[in-house]
C-alpha cells in the first residue's frame, strides 16, 4: 500500500501543474455557466415605428421607398441586438411581424439569432414566445386604433378595424402582445417607435425602457431622428433595458377575458355571429368569452386570418 501512496504525493512542479489544470477547468466552467445564465429575448419587429417611417411608402412593397425602409428596420433590429448583447443576452428570436412578415433583410443579422417570418402563425405578432425567454421588445411599435395621437395609430389592420378590446378595455399591438408574454411569464422591457406609442405603453406597462425615435405630428407626419442616430439610441436603450431586466413584471390580464372587436364593414360581425360561441352585440362588433388567453389569441389569429377564399 505504501508504494502506491507515494505515487499520489505529487513534486513541487507536478503539483504546479496541478493547480493550472484546475484553473483552467474552474475558468472553462465558469465561462460555461454564465454563458447560460445569459438572458433569452425576444424581439417583436413591427414598421411604423421605425425612424422615418410615415406613410405606406415605406411599408409595402408597392412603396417606392420599401427597399430603403427593409434596411433601416433591419439595423434597427441589429442595434437592438447589440445593446441587448453587450448587457447580458446571449440567445434571441426575432419576429418579423409586419405586413407580409418577410421585411427583415436575414442576410444582415448576425449569425446566432433566429428569425420568425410569415404569417399564419399562433400568437400572431409573438410567435414562438414561451415560459423560456426573459424579456420582450417591441421594436417598431405603433399606437393603437383608439388612439387619437401616432402615426399610422390602427390595432391589427387599419383597413378592417376600428376596435380591439380585452375586458372592456381598448388595446394596442403593443398591449395585445405584452399579454401574450405575460401568459408566459415573460415581461416587455423596451418598445420603440414614435414618441406617442412610448407615452401609450408606459400608461399600461409603467417604467419600461423606451426609444423615440419620431415625433408623430399626424396620422401620417413626423419629426424624426436620422437613422445613424436612432440606431445609436435604440442600441443604448436596449443595454439598459437588459441591464434592469429584473425591475419588469410580466403584464397580466384576468381570466375568463372578454373579446369584443368592431369592424369597419358590416359583414364579418355578420358571419361571425353564426359561430355559437360568439354574440354580437352592435351591428359591427363581436363578443367572444375565452377561458384562457391561448384560446384568446387563437380566436384572434383565426378572425384575422381567415377567409373563404384561402390559397394554398
Ligand atoms: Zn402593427
Amino acid at each position: 500500500m505504501a508504494p502506491q501512496k507515494l505515487v499520489f504525493i505529487g513534486t513541487p512542479k507536478s503539483d504546479q501543474m496541478k493547480n493550472i489544470i484546475c484553473i483552467f477547468l474552474l475558468i472553462a466552467a465558469f465561462k460555461a455557466d454564465a454563458q447560460k445564465k445569459g438572458y433569452k429575448i425576444y424581439i417583436s419587429g413591427d414598421m411604423e415605428g421605425v425612424t422615418g417611417v410615415v406613410t405606406k411608402e415605406q411599408l409595402g412593397p408597392e412603396g417606392f421607398e420599401y427597399e430603403k425602409f427593409r434596411e433601416i428596420y433591419t439595423n434597427e433590429v441589429i442595434a437592438a441586438i447589440k445593446g441587448a448583447r453587450k448587457a447580458g443576452a446571449s440567445e434571441i428570436v426575432i419576429s418579423d411581424s409586419h405586413g407580409n412578415g418577410q421585411n427583415l433583410l436575414i442576410d444582415k443579422l448576425p449569425k446566432d439569432v433566429t428569425i420568425i417570418r410569415s404569417w399564419p402563425r399562433r400568437f400572431g405578432m409573438m410567435g414562438g414566445i414561451d415560459e423560456t425567454f426573459d424579456g420582450v421588445i417591441l421594436l417598431g411599435y405603433h399606437t393603437g386604433t383608439t388612439n387619437k395621437e401616432g402615426v399610422r395609430a390602427h390595432t391589427f389592420s387599419s383597413a378592417k378595424l376600428a376596435d380591439v378590446k380585452v375586458n372592456s378595455e381598448s388595446f394596442s399591438e403593443g398591449a395585445y402582445s405584452a399579454m401574450i408574454a405575460g401568459n408566459f411569464n415573460v415581461p416587455v422591457i423596451m418598445v420603440t417607435g414614435d414618441d406617442k406609442v412610448i407615452e401609450e405603453t408606459k400608461s399600461y406597462l409603467g417604467n419600461v425602457e423606451g426609444s423615440v425615435v419620431k415625433w408623430a405630428m399626424s396620422f401620417e407626419s413626423a419629426k424624426t431622428l436620422t437613422p445613424d442616430s436612432a440606431y445609436h439610441l435604440i442600441e443604448k436603450t436596449a443595454a439598459k433595458a437588459i441591464s434592469r431586466i429584473k425591475d419588469f413584471k410580466p403584464y397580466k390580464v384576468n381570466t375568463p377575458v372578454t373579446l369584443e372587436i368592431t369592424f369597419k364593414n358590416y359583414r364579418p360581425s355578420e358571419m361571425l355571429a353564426y359561430l355559437p360561441q360568439v354574440t354580437r352585440p352592435t351591428s359591427h362588433s363581436i363578443r367572444f368569452i375565452a377561458k384562457t388567453i391561448i384560446e384568446l389569441a387563437d380566436f384572434v389569429t383565426f378572425v384575422t386570418g381567415y377567409s373563404n377564399d384561402l390559397e394554398p
